[in-house]
């Protein structure tokens, strides 16, 4: 237990002991008061009291442990953090308002002027936005590879080289990154590795486990499952930690107690509703192969992607998200989802409710169309996110954006 973890012990309920994947997911970490409740205390509190002025002294002063303010630290957010490096095998967790926060604190704790990233160019939208737009006025540089070919990352290194991104499986494409490959090649360079675990999370996935050093979620997506908020957090060994951790306090990109009570709840079910997802979109994805109507499905699970030997290497399933292209052009695309009637169109992923959406023409519109033929993101591409619905329901719904094309 990290250092920053001041509860007194007595009031952890579950360390991270040895425990199989669900039960941490469910206990580890938690706060109870003397209240005794069963369920995670959610402490809505901007500020704390102390029982004196000298108290008050000693805690800013940093003498002596505890709370102060929500901004640095709160009960329900460190029981969220403590319970998300339990489950990614990490030494500390620090928690961020998004997905997005969690990497601008990671790059903006770690990184300074003139230093080199070298990044996967299939990551999430406004990672490139955040590195080409912002970052850049920092004299942070950034190079982009295709995940999947290791002399590539090789090649975009240079001596100001200090971190690698990956995010694996990517959207929307499930292009996949070797962790293993990509961390070794950072630490040859001392460089840090972070990889973006939104869509496997930890419950398929543990890239700390295969050489990652920082592992970076936006909470939003399947660790809420349930598409009620906003959040991240970033996790790893406590010396990196401690510096995302001062520029979340000091930048103030902190998680709220309520959404950090929401994650808890949503990671109890984490397991079950990750390997669901994964079933059910591999079903997906297989009977989408036998459609009239259907060009090409990108998806790990099924034999014939490229990348699925190491899908099966570094992951346990396969996932919730599959994109697919239909036999036409954008017209045919937009047809097919507007003749859904069960699954929603929207750019949201990660949910129980199933989603569907024009990758083109939404999360990678901003793309130029160079960018978005070098990332292979077609006018007939549809991507979804495939939810806990029943799925000969889906495939009905499915069935009918065929039939619309
Ligand atoms: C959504 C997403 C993010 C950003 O997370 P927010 O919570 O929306 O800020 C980052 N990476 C991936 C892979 C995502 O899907």
């Amino acid at each position: 237990m990290s250092k920053s973890n001041f509860e007194r012990p007595e009031r952890i309920q579950f360390e991270a002991t040895d425990c199989e994947f669900s039960t941490l997911a469910i206990r580890a970490g938690q706060h109870r008061s003397d209240e005794g409740e069963h369920n995670d205390a959610i402490y809505p509190t901007s500020s704390f009291v102390y029982s004196s002025a000298r108290e008050a002294a000693a805690r800013f002063g940093g003498e002596e442990e505890g709370n102060i303010y929500s901004r640095f630290t709160n009960p329900t957010v460190q029981a969220f953090e403590r319970r998300m490096a339990a489950l990614e095998g990490a030494e500390r967790a620090v928690a961020t308002a998004s997905g997005m926060a969690a990497i601008l604190s990671t790059c903006l704790a770690l990184l300074q002027q003139g230093d080199h990233v070298v990044c996967s160019r299939s990551v999430f939208g406004s990672i490139v936005s955040l590195f080409d737009k912002y970052l850049s006025r920092t004299g942070i540089s950034v190079s982009y590879v295709d995940p999947k070919n290791m002399a590539e990352w090789s090649a975009a290194v240079t001596p100001a080289t200090r971190m690698f991104f990956l995010e694996t499986p990517s959207n929307p494409l499930a292009e996949l990154g070797d962790i293993e490959a990509v961390s070794k090649l950072a630490h040859e360079h001392d460089a840090l590795l972070v990889v973006d675990n939104c869509f496997c999370t930890p419950a398929l996935q543990q890239p700390l486990k295969h050489g990652a050093d920082i592992v970076v979620h936006s909470a939003t997506k399947y660790l809420d499952g349930q598409g009620r908020c906003v959040g991240g957090v970033v996790v790893g060994r406590d010396q990196e930690m401690e510096a995302v951790f001062g520029f979340i306090r000091t930048g103030g990109a902190c998680l709220s107690p309520f959404n950090a009570w929401v994650f808890m709840k949503g990671l109890e079910t984490l397991e079950l509703r990750m390997m669901a997802h994964s079933a059910s979109a591999l079903a997906m994805a297989s009977w989408l192969t036998q459609q009239p109507g259907i060009d090409k499905v990108y998806y790990s699970g099924l034999e014939d992607h490229p990348q699925h030997a190491l899908a099966k290497k570094q992951q346990r399933a396969f996932g919730g998200v599959l994109a697919f292209e239909v036999s036409g052009d954008q017209a045919a695309a937009w047809r097919f989802i507007d003749a859904t009637q069960i699954i929603s169109i929207t750019g949201n992923l990660g949910d129980v409710k199933s989603t569907i959406t024009h990758p083109g023409t939404t999360t990678h519109g901003r793309m130029s169309a160079e960018a978005k033929a070098a990332a292979g993101i077609k006018d007939n591409l549809i991507r979804l996110s495939v939810g806990l619905e029943s799925i000969e329901d889906l495939q009905r719904d499915v069935q009918r954006g065929l039939a619309a094309i």
